[in-house]
């Protein structure tokens, strides 16, 4: 264990924490991260790492380990969808390799391991990752605590800075009473994982919609796919119940996928979660000793997939802040705090528009789906790229109403 005061304590050890904690120990930063699991268990959270989040990755430095521990990278999404033929939708294809000059794609990897891998990296980098941690408290000002209970002792450190990293639900934020803002809630997204698809293409994605069912696959490792639905509160009871998982299979029989029969021969390796699907956020995620980062600084609709790569680029810019700056204060975090808000923000945009066109269903949504793809392949203005390439490399342009009305106009 380190000593009782060091430089920063992380509360949460998932992506973000691991990461952090990884890139601050690398530095020469004495850090302690304290995580509840023993095990990281598979909560059904995210896999799919997007352009820009790779590149994230990479800039910190850590794109190798990823790799190393079996990403995969992605090379095109297929709309397979309702709108079309699978040959249409196959020449529809979006292909990720020349999006952003320096990496390949978008990559996919398991969210348990890459919990393990930066865990692990942290550890090897000198940080203290102290696990099965209970009970912890948190309290503000120019010297933060927090105390914890560990193998049944109560240990109290007094840290330079505390980040909260302790994801959606985060104790840290709720015990400092960060003011949360939250949309209404869409439709309910939910995902689990199924081994023996070795038919399925390893470089493919696909996204897309039929009846009242928006569902999403992505390759893992070896024979293995995550398959994500997402479908409206009313039809909650079809995929709820013991044999849920089963079901949730069978409502992969979709004439739009060509390789439905390769999901159905398929075997669920997971219990199938799913979740509300709407925004939260938090205007300022930082007050005196405190920052928060990842989820626990508020997360975006998963339906665009944006939650690991929102963490490593929290990551990128409060570790420089911290690795930078010798006498922290509140006002060092700013550049994080603005930076973060237009972020948030311009995805809370984009993924509101990704579920008005994919999860509301009947003839005039799929009619607004196809406009909207014809247009978007007509490279007319949309934020809907931003989810690829990152918010801030669009115009402002992009993100205003009347830009979207012009966007699904009839
Ligand atoms: C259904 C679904 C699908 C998603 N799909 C994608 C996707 O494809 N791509 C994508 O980029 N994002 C996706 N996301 C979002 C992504 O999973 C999250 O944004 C990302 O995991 C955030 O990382 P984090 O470290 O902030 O939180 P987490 O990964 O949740 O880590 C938080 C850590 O804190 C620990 N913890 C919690 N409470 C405490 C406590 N009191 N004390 C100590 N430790 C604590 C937890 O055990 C955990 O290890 C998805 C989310 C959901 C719900």
């Amino acid at each position: 264990m380190a000593g009782l005061s060091p430089d920063v304590v992380i509360v949460g050890g998932g992506i973000a924490g691991g990461t952090m904690a990884t890139i601050l120990a690398r530095n020469g930063l004495e850090v302690v991260v304290l995580e509840r699991e023993t095990i990281y268990p598979d909560r059904v959270r995210g896999e799919w790492i997007a352009p820009w989040g790779v590149v994230e990755f990479k800039r910190l430095g850590l794109i190798d380990l990823l790799y190393e521990n079996g990403a995969i990278d992605v090379q095109r999404n297929v709309p397979y969808d309702e709108n079309w033929s699978p040959e249409v939708a196959e020449q529809r294809a979006l292909d990720f390799r020349n999006l952003l000059p320096e990496i390949p794609g978008a990559i996919c990897i398991g969210h348990p391991t890459m919990c393990n891998v930066f865990s692990a990296s942290a550890k090897e980098s000198g940080a203290h990752v102290l696990t099965g941690i209970k009970k912890i408290e948190v309290t503000a000002g120019s010297g933060p605590t927090v105390a914890f209970s560990s193998n049944g002792q109560t240990v109290q450190l007094r840290p330079r800075v505390v980040i909260g990293a302790d994801g959606r639900n985060s104790a840290v934020r709720k015990q400092l009473g960060f003011p949360v803002l939250a949309d209404e809630p869409h439709n309910l997204l939910g995902g689990m994982l199924v081994a023996n698809v070795p038919d399925w293409p390893r470089q493919v994605q696909a996204i897309g919609t039929e009846d009242r069912f928006h569902y999403f696959v992505f390759p893992q490792g070896k024979d293995m796919v995550r398959l994500y639905a997402c479908y409206d509160f009313a039809d909650r009871a079809k995929f709820a119940g013991p044999d849920r998982e089963a079901r949730l299979l069978q409502a992969f029989r979709l004439n739009c996928l060509p390789y439905s029969e390769a999901i159905l021969g398929g075997l669920p390796v997971s219990t199938f979660n799913s979740y509300s699907n709407e925004d939260h956020w938090v205007d300022d995620p930082t007050t005196t000793g405190i920052v928060l980062i990842g989820d626990a600084a508020g997360h975006n609709d998963p339906i665009t997939g944006q939650g690991l790569s929102i963490a490593a680029r929290d990551v990128r810019i409060v570790s420089d802040i911290l690795i930078s700056t010798k006498n922290l204060d509140r006002v060092d975090f700013l550049p994080y705090v603005e930076e973060r808000r237009e972020r948030m923000r311009r995805l809370r945009i984009t993924g509101r528009l990704a579920t008005k066109l994919r999860v509301e269903f009947g003839d005039e949504a799929r009619h607004r789906r196809a406009r909207v793809s014809q247009r978007s392949m007509q490279r007319q203005l949309s934020p809907l790229p931003a989810t690829l390439i990152g918010p801030e490399r669009l115009p402002a342009e992009a993100y205003l109403p009347e830009t979207i009305e012009k966007l699904i106009a009839p």
